[in-house]
């Protein structure tokens, strides 16, 4: 082999027209290595003898053998191999945390590994959560220490760690958040919101777990028991596994804690938000000067299972519809609270086709009505509602029970059981001298107002009084209070919490007590109102004397009780708002007098069982409690769905038959309320004949309905004109006069009503007069249709009727033409029925108002020489009925006038129909949805109640400019 030179030469390529060139030292090193191999030839040969030699050995065969096994358990088995690695890893890890203090390299590592969210920091996690104490400081220290920059809830967080130290959920800033309803405690999901991962936030949770001792004696889920025996202090009333949760986060297992909690409480999303937890799982925690966040771990876990699986329905997209399986017998459940939702939720998930039957347009009771969107969410509640929905539950609502229609009848529709769940909706009222003013309201009523009807917006019709810039009051200390004030506050009021006892006792949730005064509502301690003093021209209020109070002995409730020290002190309102607690709604109770209930009107259940004392009818939550808090109302609803699911009686024909006749009586409530036939008239009076077979079948003379025309309109009270059981139709007569009647005047058959409630308020007092005495009734205006079929009830007992009907002028007259309803009357009872027209402008009949010929028949009786008056039955515009009432009384003539006041529920639970009646010389309240519409004309304190009856006036011209109807 010849060499090339050394000085390298560059040789022109074959072609010559390139030049490539070449590494002179690699081709030396080529040609020296081949003279090697072929020096070397000799040892080469020897050496693969010898391996081959060697491989034939039993040591090497076993070797080889170990390697092949090794790399096919490599391939079919990596996490094997994982595992040798992290428990090396971790025994590296742990001699770190044998040293004085973690590195900040070490700590910057092993925070990174931990927010990799892999089989190694699953491990890692698990590894922390089991150090003991010490160690676990040592780690809180170095993350103090060297990851404050990056998260600055950690800075300080070593001091105190864990008993008196935390990372508290992210609060939005006091100044940011009290002009608007966006959430306040956006919990420890709401740091994503400043720019944090979820892992990141996964890991503050951890963080905040990892101060649990996992105490033995589990104070926080069963309580601090008492020796007698009587029902410990605190602890969880679902009995949530609150330890076990904690060690199955501590762990890393986040899926796996929610599955648990799960199993005993349905709600955690909504309970971790609004439960008292300081009184509760919290309250006696170990770590006291600052508890476990319990509460805000609870809602982080539905929550972050939301943001991990948004589409988290699909697991029960397979659920197969009870309704159509018809496997087993319905159930009914009345309200839609958390009672309800949650008993809807267990039956219809455990195969029973459920209707659940709700008061209100919308969903929820108190978790929508009541309590801000600033505390919770509606969409927590839609996404009850839609569960249930994919599950096969059906809904009906503006459906109230003992109204609309009776337990049994719900049991003869078809349902084999009921579940009561509604709640203690019935405002609780001072009865302190002026407490009728304008300007004066329950909580329940405000919050109604603004939650459930938007007032506040611009778009919703609802009124509202006007809170900007207004001095308001709240009068109250506990939830219900707080929730009314700081709305009323993000409606720009300046706003006071007067409280007779002291901060001390107020039954608040702690963390809204302090939310509100963050965010700048002041409160007044030991302090009552007295008095309310008003303006005599407007009777909105303008001052109230609060009595100054100090603490006394303990009263029943373990609180000191507050008494009068004798001392006041004046201060200036433009809004009351009481927040004073409910009391149990009759409604249910005066339907059923086979119900069971106590001194208080709560539903009352048999021994260890949430049965009532109807059988088959179950109960729970507030209807049973009274006022008490959502978690117990959840965990009622629970225990009565396990009740529930017992043995079935019936066939498997007949529960088919069951099904189908409950699923048409679902389909009937359901139905859309459309208008069949549209009848003018007068100008701006329509008769609207209207589909609505539930109400059509209940309605009796006298009663009224609650109408929503449209979603963004008010609750309208309406009497019934008419109705027909058989068409299923009801009649409703409106004369456009706000813009709400203008809206529904200009309604067109075809169209449907958002909802129409009833039949409410208690029918007509029917006597029966033998003497031939005569029933007077006086109808003014558009006061004819509701008064129509009261007239006709008395003429069907054969009773003497006088109908003096009055129009402002002959061309607003109606149904007076023989064919027409009074006409049609008048040939059905010749002998039994009078009317007389009269007309303010003379243009048909009597030239008089109403009380003309009444005043006559008055005079004549008196005289001896006229009929009797039985009694007289005033309907139409409330002045009307005060002249009329006014007249009668000195002739001692019984008089009912029927008040269609203004109303928000019409079902008892706002207290807005308050009417001031004296009964023995003292003022007491009635309130027209439930005592009426019909009340005794004599003891209605006229004076007071008009000015309430005109109190939104302002407003309602507001909204017919803005409607265009001025
Ligand atoms: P409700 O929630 O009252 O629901 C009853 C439902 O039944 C309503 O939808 C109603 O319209 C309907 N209904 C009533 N009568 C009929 C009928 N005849 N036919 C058909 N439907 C009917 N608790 C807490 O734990 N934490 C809190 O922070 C908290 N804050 C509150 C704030 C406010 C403003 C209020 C008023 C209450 C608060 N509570 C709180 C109490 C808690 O909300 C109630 O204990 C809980 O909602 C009761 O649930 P429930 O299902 O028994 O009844």
């Amino acid at each position: 082999m010849s060499q090339p030179n050394n000085d390298q030469q560059q040789p022109e390529n074959v072609s010559g027209n390139e030049k490539q060139s070449y590494n002179h030292d690699d081709v030396a090193r080529y040609y020296k290595a081949n003279l090697d191999i072929e020096s070397n030839r000799h040892y080469i040969e020897k050496t693969r003898e010898q391996i081959n030699e060697l491989e034939q050995s039993e040591s090497v065969e076993l070797f080889q053998r170990q390697v092949a096994l090794l790399q096919k358990r490599l391939l079919n088995d990596p996490k094997f191999f994982q595992q040798m690695f992290i428990t090396e890893g971790t025994s590296a890890i742990a001699w770190e945390f044998q040293q004085n203090k973690l590195s900040k390299k070490f700590t910057l590592t092993f925070w990174e590994l931990l927010l990799k969210n892999d089989d190694m920091s699953s491990l890692l996690l698990r590894f922390v959560w089991n150090l003991p104490l010490k160690l676990k400081r040592k780690f809180i220290r170095a993350i103090d220490k060297h990851l404050s920059e990056r998260y600055p809830m950690f800075k300080g967080l070593s001091q105190g760690w864990p008993g008196e130290n935390n990372i508290p959920p992210y609060i939005r800033p006091p100044g940011e958040r009290n002009e608007d309803f966006d959430l306040v405690n956006q919990g420890y999901i709401g740091y994503m919101g400043l720019g944090y991962s979820f892992r990141e936030v996964e890991m503050l949770v951890w963080l905040e777990v990892l101060r649990d001792k996992q105490c033995d004696d589990r104070p926080c889920e069963i309580g601090i028991p008492h020796d007698d025996g009587s029902e410990a202090d605190g602890g969880c009333p679902v009995k949530i596994h609150i330890p076990e949760m904690l060690q199955l986060i501590g762990e890393g297992k986040f899926k796996q804690a929610f599955d648990l909690i799960k199993e005993s409480n349905p709600l955690p999303n909504v309970t971790g938000r609004v439960c008292p937890q300081e009184i509760q799982c919290q309250g006696v925690c170990t770590l006291n000067k600052r508890p476990i966040e319990i509460g805000q771990v609870e809602w982080y876990l539905p929550q972050s299972e939301k943001v991990l699986n948004p589409d988290d329905d699909f697991a029960l997209a397979d659920h197969e519809n009870p309704w159509a399986k018809a496997e087993k017998p319905p159930i009914a459940i009345v309200g839609s609270g958390p009672a309800g939702m949650i008993n809807a939720y267990l039956l219809a998930k455990d195969g029973y086709p459920v209707t659940v039957f709700e008061a209100f347009h919308e969903l929820g009771g108190v978790l929508r009505y009541g309590i801000p969107e600033f505390r919770l969410p509606n969409e927590l509640i839609d996404d009850v509602e839609r569960k249930i929905t994919i599950l096969g539950g059906k809904f009906v609502t503006n459906f109230i029970v003992g109204k609309t229609t009776t337990l049994e009848a719900l049991k003869r529709a078809g349902f084999w059981k009921i579940f009561i769940g509604t709640g203690a909706g019935l405002p609780r009222f001072m009865n302190v001298p002026g407490e009728h003013m304008n300007g004066i309201m329950s909580a329940n009523e405000f919050l109604t107002r603004v939650n459930l009807m938007k007032a506040h917006l611009e778009d919703y019709e609802t009124p509202l009084p006007k809170v900007r810039g207004k001095q308001v009051i709240v009068i109250g200390g506990g939830n219900t209070a707080m929730d009314a004030a700081r709305t009323a506050r993000r409606l720009g009021g300046n706003v006071t919490i007067v409280y007779r006892r002291t901060q001390d006792e107020m039954p608040v949730r702690v963390e809204e007590l302090h939310h509100a005064t963050e965010e700048g509502i002041d409160l007044k301690q030991l302090r009552a109102p007295r008095e309310f003093i008003g303006n005599d021209k407007t009777h909105f209020v303008t001052d109230t004397i609060l009595d100054v109070m100090q603490l006394g002995e303990p009263d029943a409730s373990g609180r000191r009780r507050p008494v009068v020290t004798g001392e006041s002190e004046e201060m200036k309102v433009d809004l009351v708002i009481m927040a004073l607690g409910n009391a149990s709604n009759p409604i249910v109770k005066d339907a059923e007098p086979e119900l069971k209930t106590s001194k208080w009107g709560t539903i009352e259940v048999r021994s260890d069982s949430q049965e009532t004392s109807m059988d088959n009818v179950y109960t729970g939550g507030d209807a049973n409690r009274g006022g008490s808090t959502a978690i117990k109302a959840a965990g009622d609803g629970m225990s009565a769905a396990k009740e529930i699911a017992g043995d079935i009686p019936f066939s498997a024909s007949e529960i088919k038959s069951l099904v189908a006749t409950a699923e048409n009586y679902t389909l009937q409530g359901q139905a859309p309320q459309r208008i069949l036939e549209r009848i003018e008239l007068a100008e701006g009076i329509v008769e609207l004949v209207v589909y609505s077979p539930l109400i059509a079948k209940a309605a009796r003379a006298g009663q009224f309905v609650r109408v929503l025309a449209w979603d963004k309109g008010e609750l309208v009270p309406m009497t019934l004109a008419d109705w027909d059981a058989e068409q299923g139709t009801i009649v409703l007569v409106i004369q456009g006069l706000g813009s709400s009647s203008m809206k529904i005047n200009q309604m067109q058959v075809g169209d449907a009503f958002a909802g129409i409630a009833g039949p409410l308020g208690l029918c007509s007092e029917l006597n029966q007069y033998e003497n031939g005495e005569t029933v007077v009734f006086t109808a003014g205006g558009v006061g004819l249709p509701p008064v129509y079929p009261i007239m006709r009830e008395h003429l069907r007992m054969g009773n003497h009727v006088t109908l003096i009907s009055g129009f402002r002028t002959k061309d607003l007259m109606f149904w007076a033409e023989p064919d027409q309803r009074t006409g049609l009357l008048q040939t059905e009872y010749p002998d039994l029925l009078d009317v007389i027209y009269t007309t303010n402008d003379g243009s048909f009949g009597l030239n008089a108002f109403v009380t003309g010929p009444l005043e006559d028949m008055l005079e004549k009786m008196k005289a001896g020489n006229g009929r009797t008056i039985g009694e007289v039955v005033t309907i139409g515009p409330p002045m009307m009925m005060r002249a009329v009432s006014d007249l009668t009384k000195p002739y001692g003539v019984k008089t009912v006038a029927s008040l269609n006041s203004i109303m928000v529920d019409a079902t008892g639970m706002c207290g807005a129909c308050m009417v001031p009646v004296t009964i023995d010389g003292k003022m007491v309240r009635k309130h027209a949805c439930i005592d009426g519409p019909e009340l005794d004309a004599h003891i209605i304190d006229w004076d007071k109640f008009l000015p309430r009856f005109m109190q939104f006036k302002k407003q309602e011209d507001e909204s017919k400019v803005r409607h265009g109807f001025a």
